[in-house]
């Protein structure tokens, strides 16, 4: 079965880059990307900026109409993957979005910690 970004991982992305698919889960199946003909996924090596930001944002395009995005994006935040346009969200956008859930856990924690002690 062809998982999510299947055709350019063998094609483009070395060994080292390949993203968890056997823990990736049974939205994959649904993956709008399951066929990645156009290598929007993963950057080539050596990518210039401006490619980078066009082929990021035709990636994103193909996440917009995906049915799975939300488990996708969970899942690409979990592993964490790190390369790769995964649920509509850049690596570096997944980094962003996972130092904001590290903080509001960590103002909770906080919280809790002060009503306990209170
Ligand atoms: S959200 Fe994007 S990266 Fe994730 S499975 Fe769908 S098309 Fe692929």
């Amino acid at each position: 079965m062809l998982q999510p970004h299947q055709p350019l991982l063998e094609a483009a992305v070395p060994p080292q880059r390949v993203p968890a698919r056997d823990q990736a889960g049974p939205w994959h199946s649904e993956a709008v990307c399951r066929r990645d003909e156009a290598g929007l996924f993963f950057a080539p090596s050596k990518e210039p900026t401006a490619a980078r930001l066009s082929r990021e944002e035709a990636a994103k395009r193909v996440c917009a109409r995906c049915p799975v995005m939300v488990e996708c994006r969970e899942h690409a935040l979990l592993q964490p993957e790190p390369y790769g346009v995964w649920g509509g969200l850049t690596a570096a956008e997944r980094r962003v979005v996972l130092a904001r859930r590290r903080r509001r856990e960590a103002e909770l924690q906080r919280a809790v910690q002060v009503a306990a002690a209170g």
